[in-house]
């Protein structure tokens, strides 16, 4: 099996690198939001060249795939690179709309999202429902001329820049818990939405989240995505593409080559860490793991040209998540007691990123199904296990 690039994707992805050269300035590196005018208009220029749409019909303002890995190559260059990634708009919203939304809502919203014309927020977390999101409470009537919604929603990343809410709904409080949820879109400025600051705390700054509240919210009819009352299962839908599209692998590699080449020139004691036989073997064993992730994520966008990955998101996301901790922690550990040091202190090894990455990989363990629940959907989907419950099992293999 030939696991290089071929000469064409190698071409493209020299394109791509050739590109980030001349466009990406230190302003937009480091975050993966787009939430600044500069970071906007970057992503601009990525739209401009015709890399949001890739492989979406061009009715809807999408254009042809160049080759097959495309998508692969160009998440992967913008995550080596540090620049903000593309996967929120484009990996979950347009695929999910793509597959399950009316022809108006196509129309509506694709080409906005592959102009890079709208920033979205994913509204699905509560007070009572994270992992188990099928518990949310967010109530959304049918007021014959639209839909009216109460509730609060926390973490919600994107909610102080968004232009939309991508808002997962209670539209049958009698129902089975999973079978009475919807998704609707909602702009960010209507009435009765608010927000206020919530901050998960690293060391070299704090990620801004926000609490939401939707009070009395009126929704135009036309906003519902699919059928109402199916939403759970285009939720599972949009959270499989989040598994990948937006927890890239590519990150961890990036992040595993930083530490990598810090060994390489760290002294202690005046001997070279790289020559001390116990890094050398962890480092290669951690190196051959990092290549697994990338051949999932690989995988994870080869089977997304065909249908929803499912199986696949779960493993690349169980795995990125799972590595993610072990680059921290190996990190730290190579780093000695200087590994704690943070962000401003002049011995903070790669300015205290990975202390910061340390801090943060609760969020990661958990965000978009944990490790646990990625295994729950590797086991009874993949291998057919039973649920030690018994509790059935939604289907989730839409086309
Ligand atoms: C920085 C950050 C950004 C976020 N951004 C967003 C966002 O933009 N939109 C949004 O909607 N949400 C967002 N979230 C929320 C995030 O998705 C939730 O925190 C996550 O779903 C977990 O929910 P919880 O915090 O209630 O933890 P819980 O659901 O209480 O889980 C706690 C622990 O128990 C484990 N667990 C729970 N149930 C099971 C089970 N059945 N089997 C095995 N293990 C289980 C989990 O894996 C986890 O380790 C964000 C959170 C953070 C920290």
């Amino acid at each position: 099996m030939e696991f290089d690039l071929s000469l064409e994707e190698a071409g493209f992805r020299d394109e791509v690198k050739a590109f980030l050269e001349a466009e990406l300035t230190e302003e937009v590196r480091g975050g993966m939001f787009v939430d600044t005018p500069a970071r906007v208009a970057f992503v601009d220029k990525l739209a401009a060249k015709g890399w949001l749409g890739m492989g979406f019909p061009e009715k809807y303002g999408g254009s042809k795939k160049p080759i097959a890995l495309a998508q692969f190559i160009l998440n992967v260059e913008l995550e080596l690179a540090h620049a903000p990634i593309v996967g929120k708009n484009v990996g979950v919203i347009a695929n999910t709309i793509f597959h399950n939304g009316s022809e108006e809502m196509k129309d509506e919203f694709l080409p906005k999202v592959f102009k890079n014309e709208c920033q979205w927020a994913l509204s699905y977390t509560e007070p009572q429902a994270g992992t188990d999101l099928a518990a949310l409470q967010c109530k959304c009537e049918d007021k014959g001329d639209h839909w009216l919604v109460n509730g609060t929603k926390r973490f919600i990343t994107s909610a102080h820049f968004a232009d939309y809410h991508w808002v997962a709904v209670r539209t049958d409080p009698d129902a089975q818990k999973h079978k009475g949820v919807s998704i609707i879109i909602m702009d960010a400025d209507a009435e009765g939405l608010t927000y206020t600051p919530q901050w998960c705390v690293g060391s070299t700054g704090a990620e801004r989240t926000n609490e939401v509240f939707y009070d009395n919210v009126k929704v135009p009819k036309n906003r519902l995505v699919g059928e109402i009352n199916k939403g759970f299962i285009y939720l599972m839908q949009a959270l499989d593409y989040e598994r990948f599209a937006i927890i890239s692998f590519a990150a961890r590699v990036r992040r595993f080559n930083k530490v990598a080449e810090w060994v390489k020139e760290a002294e202690f004691g005046g001997k070279k860490l790289s020559d001390d036989p116990a890094i050398r073997s962890k480092f290669a064993t951690l190196a051959t793991r990092v290549e697994i992730g990338t051949m999932l994520e690989k995988m994870c966008i080869c089977v997304a040209a065909e249908r929803v990955p499912n199986t696949e998101a779960a493993m690349n996301k169980a795995w990125a998540s799972t590595i993610g901790t072990e680059i921290a922690n190996l990190a730290l550990d190579a780093m000695g007691p200087y590994g704690y040091l943070w962000d401003g202190s002049e011995h903070a090894p790669l300015e205290g990123e990975m202390v910061d990455q340390y801090l943060m990989h609760g969020h990661s363990r958990v965000a978009a199904a944990g490790v646990d629940t990625s295994k729950t959907i590797i086991a009874r989907r993949l291998l057919g296990l039973p649920d030690p419950l018994g509790k059935p099992f939604l289907p989730n293999q839409a086309k």
